[in-house]
């Protein structure tokens, strides 16, 4: 059983996507690969928060939604954020602090991270350094340890294990024992390079439940990410498999596969 914790779908495509993004076609690809089930994430700009929600909802045995803070009326931010999640099964909230223009050490998002850890709910945090912060520590894996340290009860998922910085994430999951790493788009980005090692490295020695299966669709194509994924973590055991590939994000965002 696979699923693919980190997918898009997008609702005003920009003219540099160059791949094909509806609902229709993921589930294509998806069929293709075998792949069960998909979490799908809005994007601020490319998909809203209602537009994800619905296409989910459409299918529900193979999609689910997660929840974007909007930040642009940051009065505003924690009231939509409440509404929303009390009218829609959403599985989890995901923040994007390079797009959305916030850090982990603002007081907004520690109070969505407290607010997101009394309900259980997940809490993904886009985390691949580059572009015009890439000097800025704050969006560098070892900016969650303080979080996850003060607000221990929080599932905090480092999306993309942390890009070129694996082991700096490994090493802020080891630390913490409520962060899990997610390897969409990085190995796609990456290829033939010490990163692939790295990776395979910190995912072979995480224990089961602690690391997840993502692709980044349409960033990333879902079979060709999978087939490459499976290629670099071929010698991972079988129970870290089971986990990686399926079983940990069936449990973290509550799906019924
Ligand atoms: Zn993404």
């Amino acid at each position: 059983m696979i699923v693919d914790a980190h997918t898009h779908i997008y609702e005003h495509p920009l003219p540099k996507d160059k791949r094909p993004a509806s609902a229709a076609d993921l589930l294509r690809e998806m069929d293709a690969a075998g792949v069960a089930m998909a979490l799908v994430l809005p994007l601020p700009g490319r998909a809203s928060n209602e537009f994800v929600y619905h296409e989910c909802a459409k299918h529900p045995d193979r999609l689910a939604a997660l929840y974007v803070p909007e930040f642009d009326e940051p009065s505003e931010t924690f009231v939509k954020l409440r509404n929303f999640l009390e009218d829609h099964d959403c599985r989890g909230i995901k923040i994007h602090p390079r797009l959305q223009r916030v850090t982990v050490e603002d007081a907004v998002v520690h109070e969505i991270t407290a607010w997101a850890s009394e309900r259980r709910l997940p809490l993904l945090f886009d985390c691949f350094p580059s572009g015009s912060d890439l000097d800025n520590p704050r969006f560098g894996p070892l900016a969650y340890h303080r979080l996850a340290q003060e607000i221990p009860t929080a599932q905090i998922v480092l999306a993309h294990a942390g890009g070129y910085k694996v082991l700096e994430a490994f090493m802020t999951a080891k630390a913490n024992p409520n962060i899990i790493l997610e390897s969409s788009f990085t190995l796609g980005y990456f290829p033939g390079t010490s990163v692939e090692r790295d990776l395979a490295f910190a995912f072979g020695h995480l224990y089961p439940g602690r690391t997840m299966y993502g692709s980044d669709f349409p960033e990333m194509p879902v079979a060709d990410h999978l087939q490459r994924t499976r290629r670099v973590l071929e010698s991972m055991s079988p129970d870290r498999a089971a986990a990686f590939y399926g079983q940990t994000a069936a449990q973290l965002y509550r799906l019924k596969v």
